[in-house]
């Protein structure tokens, strides 16, 4: 499936069991990131020399880069068991009560997309996250009263593509938030090289950075790549060589920059309708049929990174290089 391939934020079953058996599992594994690795070692260190629970981590950045990883590896290094949850699954404050009672001392909790949490839950994590306690309220009208909890000592690790949507009060409730970036092109080849050798696939320096280059900054989307150049080599008969990653990514619709399906329908929107911009994010949204949060968290941070748009007081104005890129000419270009 074309859309599916670039989507970073899909995954289907073979695609989750096939992520599972490439995922890193120690800081050291993990490649890239070099800052927040670093970050979260210190963090790990002293945790372990005092003999305590790590503090809270919020994992911030666009979908794919690694924050599940990063979670897992926050329980693995420290050998502590791991629950995971996400935010759309926590619609009552009951939901997380559940969830943290029955913790066990030491354990990593990861909530992903927390900023879709309801917001009664929120303000039970408050507690829950600065105290290790949570009020449950039993009974109801007047006669209710709420009767303390102690809960065991855990460690939040929550994942969110958008910081800034989170309330004050919780974020600043995490010892640490860790800002995770687009991988670059050097790191992308690290991550393939590992992920080709994981599979026991032969495949050379220069496919590798073929394939690099498409992934859109993105660990996830280049194990997607890697698995569908494998397919085309065994069928074929042939060697997972540049000619083939060329031809596979080509059938597959993957464009020489990596844009998806929804990349490139915001590009051409904004070229073609609104004459490259300035265009606001919310007429951007609707233009294209995609929610605002979306296009915000998932779509723009990338097309930003590469130089194809930028953003203005006025909206987002399309580059140089993006008329370029799709072909088109620019306002003020010579009629040819
Ligand atoms: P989402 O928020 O959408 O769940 P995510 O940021 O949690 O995405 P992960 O699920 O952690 O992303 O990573 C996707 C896949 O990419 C993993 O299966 C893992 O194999 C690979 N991956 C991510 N980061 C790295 C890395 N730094 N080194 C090697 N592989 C990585």
């Amino acid at each position: 499936d074309p859309v599916a391939l670039t989507d970073p934020h899909s995954a289907g079953d073979a695609e989750l069991a096939f992520e599972g058996a490439l995922r890193p599992k120690t800081l050291d594994e993990f490649v890239g990131q070099r800052r927040v690795r670093g970050q979260l070692q210190l963090l790990l260190r002293a945790a372990e020399l005092q003999d305590r629970t790590p503090d809270h981590i919020l994992l911030a950045g666009p979908p794919g880069l690694g924050k599940t990883t990063l979670a897992m590896i926050v329980a693995y290094e420290g050998g502590r068991p791991l629950r995971m949850s996400s935010g759309p699954a926590i619609q009552h404050a009951g939901d997380l009560a559940a969830i943290l009672s029955s913790l066990v001392s030491g354990e990593v909790l990861f909530i992903d997309e927390i900023h879709r949490m309801a917001r009664s839950a929120e303000e039970m994590l408050y507690l829950a996250m600065e105290d290790f306690r949570i009020d449950i309220m039993v009974g109801k009208g007047a006669g209710a009263t709420s009767v303390p909890l102690e809960l065991a000592p855990f460690t939040l690790v929550g994942a969110t593509t958008r910081a800034g949507l989170l309330p004050n009060p919780l974020r600043d409730r995490f010892g640490f938030t860790a800002h995770l970036e687009f991988y670059d092109e050097a790191e992308l080849e690290l991550v393939l090289a590992r992920a080709a050798r994981l599979l026991g696939l032969d495949i050379d320096g220069e496919a590798v950075a073929e394939i690099a280059g498409r992934c859109r900054g993105t660990p996830r989307i280049a194990n997607r790549l890697l698995r569908r150049v494998r397919d085309y080599a065994l069928v074929h008969g042939a060697r997972p060589d540049v000619t083939s990653v060329k031809a596979a990514l080509e059938l597959y619709d993957v464009d020489p920059l990596g844009l998806d399906r929804l990349d490139r329908a915001v590009m051409t929107t904004m070229l073609e309708r609104f004459g490259g911009g300035p265009v606001g994010l919310s007429t951007l949204a609707v233009s294209v049929g995609e929610e605002a949060e979306t296009i915000e968290a998932v779509v723009e941070p990338f097309l930003v990174r590469i130089g194809l748009i930028t953003r203005t007081p006025r909206g987002r104005v399309a580059t140089p290089a993006a008329w370029r890129h799709f072909g088109l000419a620019g306002p003020g270009a010579e009629p040819s």
